[in-house]
């Protein structure tokens, strides 16, 4: 499964998350710090860039 990057406005963190990629377009991870996912904007990581090519086989 894709890695995902996120970052939480509130906490000024980064953070990661596993997710299927239909999960990743219907929700917003919660910030594993302060639990609120409305801070919480998404990032385009490293690890979606090198894994691009796999991801077609979802
Ligand atoms: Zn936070």
């Amino acid at each position: 499964m894709p890695v995902y990057e996120f970052f939480c406005r509130k906490c000024r963190e980064p953070f990661t998350e596993v997710m299927k990629i239909k999960e990743h377009d219907e929700r917003t991870p919660v910030c594993p710090r302060c639990r609120e996912a409305k801070e919480v904007e998404k990032r385009l990581s490293a690890v979606h860039a090198v894994t691009t090519k796999k991801w077609l086989t979802y």
